[in-house]
C-alpha cells in the first residue's frame, strides 16, 4: 500500500497520549469506564476486562454482569453492580461483550448511552447493525479476523489475505472505528483516511483471553477522553509492549500481560 495509507505512532506519540493524573485530578475527574462482560459460562473475560481496565488510566472501573463475585474477589476496588447498565450509575466510556455469551439485552442497553462504547468479541455478534450506525457517540469495534469475517459475511482467509480492505469496509460500513486484531493490528476510523499500524506486537499474545485484556485497556483510555481511534491505537501499543515483557521469550497467560501493562507505560513515557 502507499506510504500514506498507513501511519505507525511510535514511543512518544503515545506518550504524548497517554492520560496522566495531575494535582486537581479526583477519580471522577480521571474517568470512570464501566465494563459489561463476563456470563456463568466466562467469567473470566470479566476479569481480564476489569485486569486491563484498572492499567488504563481511568479513576475507576464499574463493573456489570454476572461475575461480579469472581471479579471482586481478584480487584477488590472494582465498583461493582447487578443493575444493568442503565442503573449501573454515570460512566464517561463503557466496554461490553468480552464473554457475554447471548446477553443481547445487555448490548443493546449498552449501545444506547450517550458516551464511547467499545464492542468486542460475542458483543460484536449481538450487536444490532443499525443500532451502532445510530449512535449518538463514537464506537470503537475490536474484531479479530475470524470475528471480522462473520461481520462482513465472508470467510477468514478472506480478511487474513485482505486485512486492510476489510478493517475499512467494516468502518465505513458501522460509521465506527475498527481495530483489526492479529499479527499486525490496524485501527481505521469511521471517516477514511490513513490506517494506523501497530508496531509492537508479539506472536506470545496469541493466547486466550489476551484480547479481553486489550479491550479492558482500550475501554479506560477511552473514559480518559481519548478519541476512538488513539483509544484504540495506544491500547494496541502499550499491550503489545506488555505481552513482550511479560512473556519475554517465553509462553504467558493473559493476565501475566495486564500485569506487564505499567512496565510498558513506564517505558513509553521515560
Ligand atoms: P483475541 O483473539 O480477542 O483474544 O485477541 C488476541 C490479541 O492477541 C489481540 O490483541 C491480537 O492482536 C494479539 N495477537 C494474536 N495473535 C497475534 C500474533 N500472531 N502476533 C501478534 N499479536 C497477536
Ligand atoms: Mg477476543
Amino acid at each position: 500500500p502507499a506510504e500514506a495509507e498507513l501511519e505507525a505512532l511510535q514511543h512518544a506519540d503515545v506518550a504524548a497520549l497517554l492520560p496522566m493524573p495531575r494535582a486537581e485530578s479526583d477519580k471522577y475527574r480521571r474517568g470512570v469506564v464501566g465494563i459489561a462482560a463476563g456470563s456463568g459460562r466466562y467469567p473470566g473475560a470479566a476479569v481480564l476486562a476489569v485486569a486491563g481496565a484498572l492499567r488504563g488510566g481511568a479513576g475507576a472501573v464499574r463493573y456489570v454482569g454476572p461475575a461480579g463475585d469472581a471479579v471482586i474477589a481478584r480487584f477488590p476496588e472494582t465498583l461493582v453492580s447487578d443493575q444493568g447498565p442503565r442503573r449501573a450509575g454515570r460512566v464517561q466510556a463503557w466496554v461490553v461483550g468480552p464473554g457475554a455469551g447471548d446477553d443481547a439485552g445487555t448490548v443493546a442497553e449498552v449501545l444506547a448511552a450517550d458516551v464511547p462504547v467499545l464492542v468486542d468479541a460475542d458483543g460484536l455478534r449481538l450487536a444490532d447493525a443499525g443500532a451502532v450506525r445510530g449512535r449518538g457517540a463514537p464506537t470503537l469495534m475490536t474484531p479479530h479476523a475470524g470475528e471480522a469475517a462473520a461481520l462482513l459475511g465472508v470467510a477468514r482467509e478472506e480478511v487474513e489475505g485482505a486485512r486492510l480492505a476489510a478493517v475499512r469496509e467494516l468502518a465505513g460500513r458501522y460509521g465506527a472505528t475498527v481495530l483489526l486484531k492479529g499479527s499486525t493490528t490496524l485501527v481505521a476510523g469511521a471517516g477514511g483516511g490513513p490506517v494506523r499500524v501497530n508496531p509492537t506486537g508479539t506472536p506470545w499474545l496469541a493466547t486466550a483471553g489476551s484480547g479481553d485484556v486489550l479491550s479492558g485497556l482500550a475501554g479506560s483510555l477511552l473514559a480518559a477522553g481519548l478519541s476512538t481511534v488513539d483509544a484504540g491505537s495506544v491500547a494496541a501499543y502499550l499491550h503489545g509492549l506488555a505481552g513482550r515483557y511479560a512473556a519475554d521469550g517465553a509462553p504467558v497467560g493473559a493476565h501475566d500481560v495486564a500485569g506487564a501493562i505499567g512496565g510498558a507505560w513506564r517505558d513509553v513515557c521515560g
